[in-house]
């Protein structure tokens, strides 16, 4: 296990060692209230192993963006639920 998944938070409340709502859990993944929620229901998800895949693949530092697409209004057009995770220039906001 690398130092930063042995000091993490979502680790810790994955793993039970600090406390937290556990809505799902899969071998996969773990969905969990947040703390704060800022909408009626706001639930975090998480996959179960922690990686760090933006730094693995070398663009952790200069920056990058992940966006899920959700439904018709957002250009969803596969609705099998999926993260982007863009890199490799600089973004524009709001996203188009
Ligand atoms: P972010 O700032 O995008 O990394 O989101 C972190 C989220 O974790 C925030 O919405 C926090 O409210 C939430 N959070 C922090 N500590 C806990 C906790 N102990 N249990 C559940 N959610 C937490
Ligand atoms: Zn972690």
């Amino acid at each position: 296990m690398s130092n930063e998944a042995a000091n993490c938070l979502f680790c810790k409340i994955r793993d039970g060692e600090i406390p937290g709502t556990i809505v799902f859990r899969d071998e996969r993944c773990v969905a969990f209230k947040d703390i704060a929620p800022r909408a009626p229901m706001h639930t975090l998800i998480i996959p179960t192993e922690h990686i760090g895949l933006a730094k693995d693949l070398g663009h952790a530092e200069a920056g990058y963006r992940v966006v899920l697409n959700c439904n018709a209004d957002a250009g969803q057009t596969v609705f099998h639920v999926h993260a982007h995770l863009l890199a490799g220039r600089v973004m524009g906001w709001p996203p188009g």
